[in-house]
């Protein structure tokens, strides 16, 4: 998938004359990679319009940087469908909330459930489990099971045929043992039978959840998008958790359950066991949606990357000769992520020139201006080391494209030439870090 829609993208870059058609060409290619990837038709319809609509046709063809300029939008539409404007209910510490479990039979609520708790318990909560299945033979077993395993204590029976007073006794009891997460597992029926939404209905109203976590597996594409509705119209789901990303799946079907449910997606499971379970993260999930590779650029790296990892980044560029203005904008992307006070710890070279101490606000400022205009760059010119590349048409292009003055331009192309140069001048140690050089 990732390749194609880059592909698509890749292809109106190479049009020379940006029109309507050329848009919606692309467009229509994205679309029908996104509907493989099991985002449901009126939200690839949905994402299309407004795409449509902040993508401005004078400014692709101005010379922005078209791939960079639809990438963007691509990627903050959906962001923007995943994030359903309001947090998850979160447990508090000492405090006793109950959280249901629910969804169709094999989704992997049971598998879940232990997953969620497993998780808390390492973070100093105190879980338990209570199995409300009493339609599956062996379903009190298999979360006894898992239970033990995780030293979670649980609660259930093997003669009690009524989910709804299993569910009460085992919530009064653990509220009275202190604990202060506990977790109800509904059954599920194959289908979306009456019955399975009636016992649903029942053990909600008896427990009075304060979270009901709507768990769906991955690989059922397109059909999300009703089950999850159906769900949501009989109990107040208001988280979900996607299984099974580990297979197949592309995981668009999470778009599906955000809009059905108008609930976060708070965790993924990765795998069968305990601990094969992750925080979702909207932004990584995405550009694993898209494909990675050429998306990860436009990825926030604020919570992921420390300034080590860029050194280590910008030492292999370097030690391969090749600084280029790509190589300068990603650098600014990623210093624009950092707080003050990381900005020159993390360039040298760089930093010293272009970040002097004291005035990080106004350096700030001008690499937002930087990049504004390198926005306006092809990838030929971004990718190329040489700067005679940039005949005087290209630079009145660049400035127009950026709505800034042909001077600035030119001052632009003059700083990143001195940082070049620097950067050449650079030795870098064998272990890699850079933190050490002093810049000549
Ligand atoms: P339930 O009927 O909703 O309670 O579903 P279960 O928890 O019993 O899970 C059904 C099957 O899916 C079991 O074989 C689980 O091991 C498996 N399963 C659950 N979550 C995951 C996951 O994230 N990845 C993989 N590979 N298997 C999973
Ligand atoms: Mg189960």
């Amino acid at each position: 998938l990732g390749s194609r829609i880059t592909h698509a993208i890749q292809q109106m870059n190479n049009v020379t004359i940006i029109d309507e058609k050329a848009l919606n060409d692309c467009l229509n290619e994205i679309t029908r990679a996104l509907l493989q990837s099991d985002v449901s038709f009126p939200l690839v319809k949905e994402m299309q319009t407004n795409i449509k609509k902040i993508v401005n046709l004078r400014d692709l063809a101005a010379g922005h940087n078209k791939r960079r300029i639809i990438e963007q939008a691509i990627f903050n539409e959906l962001c923007k469908m995943l994030d359903p404007g309001k947090p998850a209910f979160a447990p508090k510490k000492a405090k006793p909330s109950v959280v249901m479990f629910v969804g169709l039979q094999g989704a992997g609520k049971t598998t879940t459930c232990t997953k969620y708790a497993y998780y808390h318990q390492k973070k100093g909560y105190k879980p338990a489990l209570v199995c409300a299945d009493t339609f599956r033979a062996g379903a009190f077993d298999q979360l006894k099971q898992n239970a033990t395993k995780a030293k979670i204590p649980f609660y259930g029976s093997y003669t009690e045929s009524d989910p709804v007073k299993i569910a009460v006794e085992g919530v009064e009891r653990f509220k009275k043992e202190k604990c202060d997460l506990i977790i109800v597992d509904t059954s599920g029926r194959h289908k979306q039978e009456a019955s399975l939404f009636e016992e649903m209905r029942q053990v909600a109203e008896a427990t009075k959840p304060d979270l009901v976590i709507f768990v769906m597996d991955s690989s059922i594409g397109q059909a999300t998008f009703d089950q999850a509705q159906a769900f949501k119209q009989t109990v107040a789901v208001g988280a979900v958790i996607i299984t099974k990303m580990d297979g197949h799946a592309k995981g668009g079907g999470a778009l599906s359950a955000v809009a059905a449910t108008k609930s976060p997606v708070i965790f993924i499971g990765t795998g069968e066991h305990m601990d094969e379970f992750e925080v979702f993260d909207v932004k990584p999930f995405v550009s694993r949606l898209l494909g990675m590779g050429d998306w990860s650029g436009i990825v926030d790296k604020r919570q992921e990357v420390v300034p080590k990892d860029l050194q280590h980044e910008l030492v292999e560029k370097v030690s391969q000769g090749n600084f280029t203005l790509r190589t300068l904008y990603d650098q600014f992307q990623c210093s624009l992520n950092l707080p003050l006070n990381q900005l020159y710890s993390m360039l040298p070279g760089i930093s010293a020139q272009l970040m002097p101490k004291g005035h990080e606000e106004e350096s700030r400022a001008k690499m937002k201006r930087y990049m504004t205009m390198m926005d306006s760059m092809t990838d030929k010119e971004l990718d190329s080391s040489n700067p005679k590349v940039f005949s005087e048409s290209r630079i009145m292009r660049i400035a127009r494209g950026s709505g800034r003055f042909v001077r600035e331009v030119m001052e632009m192309l003059e700083e990143y030439k001195r940082i070049a140069k620097t950067m050449k001048g650079i030795k870098i140690p064998k272990n890699g870090d850079m933190s050490k050089v002093i810049p000549p």
